[in-house]
């Protein structure tokens, strides 16, 4: 039965050309067909012939739409594109490269009709993920947790579902360092979160290397959290308090022994300890002015060289 609704799917693509055709195909087998749908490819300034694939989908199915970026712009920013254009009755983001299996939209979808309005997944770790990505994911979310106040599960993926109310909220946010995965558990609305086994990359290597991957867990902390600086008055006291008594003992040493001349190690040792953490605090107040910096330009979060959306 038509229910004259439509479903948008937003799928962020950058090199790759060798999954698209496959994965376009796997992509509209699993779209419910009482629904109608459009299809979002963005373009994030690939260097291969990933625009020339898309183009070629574009041509043999209207429901196909796209947005090729001026540049490189980052997985997240080509997300919020594809959001801020969705126009269906939910969105649906997933990776181009298949290891979303779309054979769980379905699931998503019948979350969807029983109410909730956002569909959260969680990648069950198996033998195809890499035992590096494993564990780099694994320390990221636990440090994630104990740093921010939102609440965000192991292996939480840029795959789900949400609703046109949540959209619409989504359009808002602006800020230029995006980390949907913090920002959707924040929202709140009715959440629910379903498991999902990623498969293997159809083809080509993962776009996140590893000094993405750090720009991205760096983001992540500092853009939902200001416990890092905080940081800085717990151990700032206790070496304050640890000073003190150090002062204390060497008081003791200068007025009742004769042995006071012999520091040199511990000197040379607080010098550097204190001068370290004093370098590791400037770190971390200077990545908050610099993001404050860039949040303060307002600069748009991508640009947009080609599309087919009016
Ligand atoms: N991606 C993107 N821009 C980037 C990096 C990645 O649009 O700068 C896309 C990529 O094409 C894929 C998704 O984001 O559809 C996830 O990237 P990838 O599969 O390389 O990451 P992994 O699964 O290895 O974490
Ligand atoms: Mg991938």
């Amino acid at each position: 039965m038509e229910s004259g609704k439509k479903i948008s799917v937003v799928v962020p693509c950058f090199n790759e050309e060798e999954s698209l055709t496959t994965f376009n195909q796997t992509l509209i087998r699993y779209l419910p067909e009482n629904y109608h749908y459009e299809i979002i490819y963005v373009n994030d300034g690939s260097q291969d012939h990933t625009l020339q694939v898309i183009l070629t989908l574009a041509q043999s199915n209207p429901a196909i739409k796209y947005i090729s970026f001026s540049r490189n712009f980052g997985h997240q920013n080509a997300l919020k594109a594809g959001y801020d254009f969705a126009t269906g009755d939910c969105a649906i983001s997933l990776d181009a490269d298949l290891q979303h299996p779309p054979d769980v939209i379905p699931e998503l979808i019948s979350k969807w009709e029983e109410g909730f309005e956002i569909v959260n997944t969680l990648r069950n770790d198996h033998q195809s993920i890499s035992f590096a990505k494993k564990t780099s994911s694994r320390i990221f979310y636990l440090i994630m947790r104990k740093l921010s106040d939102v609440n965000i599960e192991n292996g939480m993926a840029d795959f789900r579902l949400i609703d046109k109310k949540v959209l619409k909220q989504l359009k808002l946010f602006n800020e230029n360092y995006l980390f949907f995965r913090g920002i959707i558990p924040w929202m709140g609305f009715r959440q629910t979160v379903i498991p999902f086994t990623a498969n293997e990359r159809f083809a080509g290597t993962t776009k996140y290397t590893f000094r993405k991957m750090l720009k991205f867990a760096t983001t992540g902390v500092t853009a939902f959290s200001v416990k890092p600086l905080r940081l800085s008055i717990y151990l700032g006291s206790v070496i304050a308090f640890l000073s003190f008594l150090y002062g204390l003992y060497a008081a003791y040493v200068h007025l009742f022994t004769d042995r006071a001349v012999t520091g040199w190690t511990s000197v040379i040792f607080s010098v550097l300890f204190i001068g370290g953490i004093n370098l590791l605090m400037l770190g971390i107040i200077g990545e908050y002015l610099g993001k404050l910096f860039i949040e303060n330009k307002r600069r748009p979060n991508y640009l947009i060289s080609e599309t087919n959306i009016e």
